[in-house]
């Protein structure tokens, strides 16, 4: 089975091929990042507009680069949530549009669950189940997956996501927006312990995270020096990356023991992160389990993902029908109810 994916959940426009026996055959990616950097963040409305411009060329490119004629695809995924609302009304009309045209079934995919099944995009894939660590601009969770659409929230950030930490420290260290890969890349020149920021959370039962109060104190830490040096601001950097990634390993670390999955499968933005990588790593070592990750530029939104997950869905046997509206709100415990079952 061929599925084209389609991603506009925020400031990116994906569009991917996925086939069931041979694996990707295709995708382009398009990101706004430039667009919104000069406001700051993300401007919804910018966001639709900019979907609406690029997102059939880029599925013109796809479909020329695979050498794809239309008769060959059976289904097309879109991402129907959660997300911006404008945003992702561009990708789900014309996912539907196409499905309808071309006479296949649409399905409205997840965007989490594409993140989470990212790494199914490589090889070796992880099988089920596994524990997953979702870290992106959006959310922080730690996930026990047991199968397509068996998703146990198992904790969550109770404020700031990772990335969103990221984001926001770097706008602090005046690094721009979205700055979390030039934080990244800034603490790489930083030297250990040179600054000690907490580990929020950790001393204390329970795999909820909080993150707002660490760019607190970043930001005091920050404030307090006189004349900082360009060393200093990598220092606190590298302080700041530390916290974050120490505090994601002690409660994977911790979700590991308690549901005893053999498996870790990191997804999401904040999983390009290469300390993160290297500790989770370490982590998987030490207990003697498997670590799985998507290739970087599969860790933030891209229509690969989706055009996976939609094609493990069809194949399964589910879609929408082509009233089904995107939703911007949309928990994952709550994805298997919105697809009807193909009837026997
Ligand atoms: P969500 O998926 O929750 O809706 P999102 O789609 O905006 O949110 P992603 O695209 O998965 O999130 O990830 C973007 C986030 O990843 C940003 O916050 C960005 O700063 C962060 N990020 C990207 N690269 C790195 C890196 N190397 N280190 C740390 N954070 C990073
Ligand atoms: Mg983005
Ligand atoms: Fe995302």
């Amino acid at each position: 089975m061929r599925v084209l994916g389609i991603e506009t959940s925020c400031d990116e426009t994906g569009v991917a091929l996925y086939d069931s026996e041979q694996g990707l055959l295709g995708h382009e990616l398009y990101s706004q990042v430039e667009l919104h950097a000069q406001y700051g963040g993300v401007v919804p409305e910018l966001a639709s507009r900019d979907h609406v411009r690029k997102i059939i060329p880029l599925l013109t490119d796809l479909l020329q680069k695979t050498g794809t004629q239309r008769e060959q695809i059976d289904g097309v995924a879109y991402t129907a949530g959660p997300g911006l609302i404008g945003a992702l009304l561009v990708g789900a009309s014309v996912g539907r549009s196409l499905a309808w045209a071309w006479g296949v079934p649409a399905i409205g995919v997840h965007h989490l669950e594409g993140h989470l099944l990212a790494p199914m995009l490589e090889t070796p894939a992880p099988i089920f189940p596994f524990l997953a660590l979702l870290v992106s601009g959006g959310h922080t969770q730690l996930v026990a997956v047991r199968g397509i659409g068996q998703y146990q929230l198992l904790g969550e950030s109770v404020d700031d996501a990772a990335g969103e930490a990221f984001d926001k420290t770097a706008k602090l260290l005046g690094l721009g927006y979205p700055g979390g890969a030039a934080l990244a890349r800034l603490a790489e020149q930083g030297r250990p312990e040179m600054f000690h920021f907490s580990r929020p959370m950790t001393n204390r039962a329970g795999l909820d995270f909080s993150f707002s109060g660490l760019k607190t104190q970043v930001l005091t830490t920050w404030q307090a020096q006189e004349n900082p040096s360009e060393q200093v601001r990598a220092d606190i950097a590298r302080a700041f990356e530390d916290a974050i990634v120490d505090t994601l390993v002690i409660k994977c670390r911790r979700a590991l023991q308690e549901t005893r999955l053999q498996r870790l499968v990191i997804a999401g933005g904040v999983g390009a992160n290469k300390r993160l990588r290297q500790q989770l790593q370490a982590l998987g070592k030490s207990l003697r389990i498997q670590v799985f990750y998507p290739r970087i530029e599969f860790c933030t939104d891209n229509g690969a993902m989706i055009a996976l997950a939609g094609c493990l869905r069809l194949q399964a046997g589910q879609s929408n029908t082509l009233d089904f509206n995107a939703r911007p709100r949309w928990l994952m415990t709550a994805i298997d109810e919105t697809y009807q079952a193909k009837s026997p």
